[in-house]
């Protein structure tokens, strides 16, 4: 893909422009400079959170069927810039293509699934209370919490910025978008779409930049309502602490140390292939990614075998590669900090059984081989903290109490995945795991009518479904003396 020298970065009450941080944008797959973004300051975010303040008074008074067709509009919009999107992402995150296409379809799903909540809100407004008494009637109203800031990652960029915008606008909420400086070009892409939409100047604005220079401001703003993020549980408690000043409403989305359950009836084959693609989608750098396996006494010798050939098997390649199967990581800062796991994970003395390094065949770009390590010890940072790369740690257990504590000991809660085909310990697993989604036998699969986020530190508040709509929402009750 080739892409002007730059690219103005602040899209702010209709109005595309330049701000004055530099953003440079490398393709993680060639190392090579994309483009560079003219991302804004403070100055960007007090002009963007004026522009959705003003814009707030009418976009809050209308009707859910308007904003539904809004959003109809974008969905469409993505829907035909489809193919453009997809190479935007692996091009800017380094994702492969057929990854890139879950994602922009996730994008469409979650913008109609909001489409058809907003326009379902007119008949629920104003519903009637029951009471205990006669003398007094009552009545709910749903309403918009304002003007919200919106700041994501760059592991999803598109997605889990429409897990945020999409309920936020079919709310009657304004809107300012932070991307990250990382991977801008997919959300500046959305921006145009939302541009041609028909929503009202003002409503939708981004301020693309850094975190320091935009996502902080935006945290401490005043006039914001409420602050949906998602990304790292160091800033996320940051954003908070900015957030508290003025008392307002964060929704968190936050890290991850999942486990993925093989009980000892599991079939293997489906074992090894949902261990991989929960370690390894997205070169795993997903706050979703079951990085411990926790497999029975009995399979653990086998299960090894088959794993380690199944992961060497995987073709690391560039993202537009047609046979490719797990593409490059972010950047360079990411590439490094996971080798610094692995580096600390062998020194801890964990056992590797295969990757750990760059592929021979790709000399360039940020490519690392699916790493699994096994005999990590239980204190080790390998086996404790979130790597967001593809490395995976295998550990045996010999009860389903044991293996539950195993899962559940980490501050984290985010999800989990069970493997066996016995349905009453799926179900009995599934309810003791300390996690947000539970798939059994099942691929990460992800909806928008099933709510996303978990227990612990993992998140504050849950997205999609009507809970993602909720978060943007104040309730309010109107009694009345009869
Ligand atoms: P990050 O926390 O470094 O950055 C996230 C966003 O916050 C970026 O836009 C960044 O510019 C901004 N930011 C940085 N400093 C800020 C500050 N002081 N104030 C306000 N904003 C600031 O995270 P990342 O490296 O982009 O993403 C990886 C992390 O995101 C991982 O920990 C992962 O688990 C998490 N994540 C969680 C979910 C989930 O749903 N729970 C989904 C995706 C990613």
């Amino acid at each position: 893909m080739s892409f002007p020298t730059t690219l103005d970065g602040l899209y702010i009450n209709g109005q595309w422009s330049a701000g004055r941080e530099h953003l440079r944008v490398i393709n993680p797959s060639t190392e090579a400079l994309l483009t560079t973004v003219n991302g804004g300051d403070e100055h960007a975010v007090d002009q963007a959170v004026a522009a959705a303040s003003e814009a707030f008074k009418s976009w809050s008074l209308t009707s859910g069927a308007e904003r539904g067709a809004i959003l109809r509009n974008i969905a469409n919009g993505v829907r035909n810039g489809r193919e453009h999107l997809m190479k935007l992402q692996s091009s800017n995150n380094g994702k492969p293509q057929f990854e890139a296409a879950i994602d922009v379809d996730d994008v469409i799903a979650t913008f109609e699934y909001y489409a058809e909540l907003a326009e379902g809100l007119d008949a629920k407004q104003d519903s009637n209370v029951p009471l205990p008494s006669d003398d007094f009637s009552a009545r709910l109203r749903r309403e918009p919490c304002g003007v919200v800031g919106l700041i994501v990652p760059w592991n999803f960029p598109m997605v889990t910025t429409a897990w945020k915008l999409a309920p936020a606008l079919a709310a009657g909420c304004c809107v300012v978008l932070k991307p990250s400086e990382v991977t801008p070009l997919p959300e500046l892409e959305l921006a145009a779409i939302i541009a041609e939409s028909g929503l009202p100047n003002g409503v939708f604005n981004l301020v693309c930049g850094t975190g320091l220079a935009v996502g902080a401001p935006l945290a401490a703003d005043p006039r914001i309502g409420k602050i949906s993020f998602t990304g790292s549980n160091a800033v996320g408690v940051q954003v908070m602490q900015r957030a508290a000043e003025t008392v307002k409403g964060v929704s968190l989305e936050l890290g991850g140390k999942s486990s993925l359950l093989v009980l000892a009836d599991a079939d293997l084959d489906l074992a090894v292939e949902l261990a991989c693609g929960g370690a390894f989608f997205n070169a795993g750098q997903m706050c979703s990614a079951t990085s411990r396996v926790l497999v029975a006494d009995e399979l653990e010798e086998e299960f090894l075998r088959r794993l380690h050939k199944r992961a060497q098997a995987i073709r690391v390649a560039d993202p537009f590669d047609a046979e490719v199967e797990m593409g490059a990581l972010v950047n360079q800062a990411q590439y490094q900090r996971v080798l610094g796991h692995i580096d600390r994970g062998l020194s801890a003395g964990a056992r590797l059984l295969c990757g750990g390094n760059r592929p021979a065949d790709l000399p360039r770009g940020y490519f690392l081989q699916p790493t699994v390590f096994t005999d990590v010890p239980l204190d080790s940072a390998l086996w404790c903290e979130e790597i967001f790369g593809p490395v995976l740690c295998v550990r045996s257990f010999t009860t389903e109490a044991q293996a539950i504590a195993l899962a559940n000991d980490t501050p984290f809660g985010l999800v989990a995945s069970v493997v066996t085909s016995d349905a009453a310990a799926a179900d009995r697993v599934a309810n003791a795991l300390q996690a947000g989604m539970v798939w059994i036998n099942a691929p990460q699969v992800i909806f928008p009518q099933a709510a996303w986020g978990g227990y612990k530190q993992s998140s504050i508040g849950r997205e999609l479904g009507p809970w993602g709509l909720a978060a943007f929402q104040e309730i309010k009750h109107v009694i009345r003396a009869v």
